[in-house]
């Protein structure tokens, strides 16, 4: 918390890449990894329109057991060649604490997402790596729970913790979730870890996202999380949220009117 550690906490992502300062640290890829061309050609567009990290699921929570479940170790094997040919630093999702080794073993941040939020077994088995997360906050999680989450992690002794606002389950049906957008300057009063925003789950709607992640940045958050995919009709999982790269670019041109970016 803030009365533990008064100053907000930079955290290093990778070598040269450290979110909680100045520069707003955007990470963009598809939701799944879906095959070599898809992720070395989205990694590409990304970073050239100034991303800092690439996003891919390999292991996919998917609602339905029936959904594509993610490509597994194969898809961790894409997003290292995607990396060796762009340098961006990898986020991936470990959804089973029996994976984190091997997840460990090619990410360089894990991620946890919104439906694992209070699986402490998964939690503390990442406080002991040395290797940041990013933690997300679960779609009916309050942010008391939310933060006790983050201490799972951190009681451990990893101190490199990234926390995402993702959307919550309100009445509303117009979007996927709610972003709460209030929640960025709670948690940066609250805590000292650096706060990111996934617009992308948080609406469902790829139109909506650019004007969700201005939103976050005006709130205070420290990066964006965000959907893109070559051709979101075909994507194998969230192509309704996805931007295509063309437009993924646009955003982070308008993002550098009022953003320090890549
Ligand atoms: C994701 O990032 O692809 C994902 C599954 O997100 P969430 O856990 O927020 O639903
Ligand atoms: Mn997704």
């Amino acid at each position: 918390s803030r009365e533990v550690c008064p100053e907000p906490s930079q955290v290093e992502l990778a070598p040269g890449v450290v979110i909680g300062g100045a520069e707003l640290i955007v990470m963009a890829g598809p939701c799944s990894v879906e095959s070599e061309e898809q992720i070395v050609f989205t990694a590409q567009a990304v970073k050239r329109a100034g991303a800092r990290v690439l996003r891919g699921g390999a292991f996919k929570p998917r609602t339905s057991p029936y959904s594509f479940q993610g490509m597994e170790e194969e898809g961790l094997k894409l997003l290292d060649l995607a990396r060796q040919e762009t340098g961006l630093p990898i986020v991936t999702e470990v959804v089973n604490p029996r994976d984190v080794e091997l997840v460990a073993r090619y990410a360089d941040i894990l991620q946890v997402g919104a439906r694992n939020v209070q699986n402490f077994a998964l939690l503390k088995m990442l406080g002991q790596l040395d290797k940041p997360v990013l933690l997300k906050r679960g779609m009916a999680t309050t942010i008391q729970e939310y933060l006790m989450s983050a201490e799972y992690i951190l009681s451990e002794g990893n101190r490199r913790v990234v926390l995402c606002e993702r959307g919550i389950r309100t009445f509303e049906t117009a979007t996927r979730n709610t972003l709460d957008i209030s929640a960025v300057p709670v948690l940066k009063e609250q805590t000292h870890l650096p706060v990111v925003i996934d617009p992308s789950h948080a609406t469902g709607h790829a139109q909506l996202v650019p004007s969700m992640c201005y939103a976050g940045v005006a709130a205070g958050c420290d990066g964006l999380i965000v959907e893109v995919h070559p051709t979101p009709e075909t994507a194998a999982s969230d192509g309704p949220q996805s931007l295509r790269p063309a437009e993924f670019a646009d955003m982070m041109l308008k993002l550098k009117r009022f953003a320090e970016v890549a």
